[in-house]
């Protein structure tokens, strides 16, 4: 039986290990298929306290979970496949590997990139078609990308891929972008990259390989082909709540509702990080969150002492 689980090995999972750590809880994170959650794939974080530099995905997140580890937090590399939480606590959590039984949970799945849908996207995934600049930037040298979307991760990873790329085309379906002032104006001010306004991707083009995408212009109408050597989508996310489901209660996007102490409708769940935040969604709000749950949770259990 442990005393807190932890779904979730982003910022949000491991500051709620951190903190249930220190109060000699013990804590199992059971990574989910991200380890690190989506910063680990973040090629530059500039806007998380305390690194005035800015600082890698990958770095930070590994700070994090040595930190809660030296507290005496416990790390599952495995994916959660069932939970069952109608019986109340102790609360049951199948891995792939393991049957575990919880008298807390941290819910702390994050959420995951999302598709655009459209023929070729998924066919061409590892092919040219990308969710991560971090990961596969680097094979597209001297190439042509295409970036799709206008948000924060869009001017954000469409920067980043500037470094290796010898032009980064951001299609947006809009005319204008809705990343923050300062990334907007790295992002015109770069020479390498370039936007293609109220557009959208309709059909990822290829055989075996990105060679292209076809472009529909929102305004006039127009069809037209691009080529290119790689497609990089950046349209937001989806909560990763589907475990949940007729379990916990959610918004209808599907994002867990907490309480004021990041309780869910169910007694002992815990819910913290963007899972549960569909608004700020950042490193150091998820920080702020996983904070809090780990708090509650302690509090929550020696309450029932
Ligand atoms: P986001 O802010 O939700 O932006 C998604 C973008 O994709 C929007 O521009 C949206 O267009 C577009 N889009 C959505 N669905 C589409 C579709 N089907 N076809 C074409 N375009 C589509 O997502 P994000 O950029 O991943 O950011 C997520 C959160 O993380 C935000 O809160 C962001 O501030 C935060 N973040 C922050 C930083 C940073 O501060 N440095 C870096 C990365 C992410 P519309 O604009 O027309 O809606």
């Amino acid at each position: 039986m442990e005393r807190v689980i932890i779904l979730g090995s982003g910022p949000a999972g491991l500051t709620a290990a951190l903190y249930t750590a220190r109060a000699g809880l013990t804590p199992l994170v059971i990574s989910g298929n991200q380890l690190g959650g989506q910063v680990s794939i973040t090629s530059e974080v500039e806007n998380y306290p305390g690194f005035p530099q800015g600082t890698t995905g990958p770095e930070l997140v590994e700070l994090m979970q040595k930190q809660a580890e030296r507290f005496g937090a416990r790390l599952l590399i495995d994916e959660v496949i069932e939970v069952d939480l109608r019986q109340g606590s102790p609360f049951r959590i199948r891995t792939h590997g393991e049957d575990l039984r919880g008298e807390t949970l941290v819910v702390a799945t994050g959420a995951s990139p999302r598709r655009l849908g459209v023929p070729g996207e998924s066919e061409l995934i590892g092919r040219g078609v990308s969710f991560c600049a971090t990961c596969d930037g680097f094979f597209f040298r001297g190439k042509q990308v295409v970036v799709v979307g206008g948000g924060d991760s869009a001017a954000e990873e469409g920067l980043f891929l500037t470094r290796f790329a010898d032009s980064v085309r951001v299609v947006h379906r809009r005319d204008e972008l809705r990343a923050g002032e300062a990334l907007k104006r790295r992002a015109f001010a770069n020479e390498k990259m370039t936007f293609i306004w109220d557009t959208v991707v309709e059909q990822v083009l290829g055989n075996g390989k990105v060679e292209g995408v076809r472009l529909r212009n929102l305004k006039t109408n127009e069809v037209s082909e691009l080529p290119t050597d790689g497609v990089f989508i950046y349209v937001g996310h989806f909560p990763n709540t589907e475990l949940f489901k007729g379990q916990l209660a959610m918004d209808d996007h599907g994002y867990l509702t907490t309480d004021r102490r990041m309780m869910t409708n169910v007694e002992g769940v815990f819910a913290a990080g963007e899972v549960q935040d569909p608004i700020y969604r950042q490193v150091a709000s998820s920080v702020g969150q996983g904070c809090a749950a780990g708090i509650m949770t302690e509090r929550w259990l020696a309450e029932r002492m």
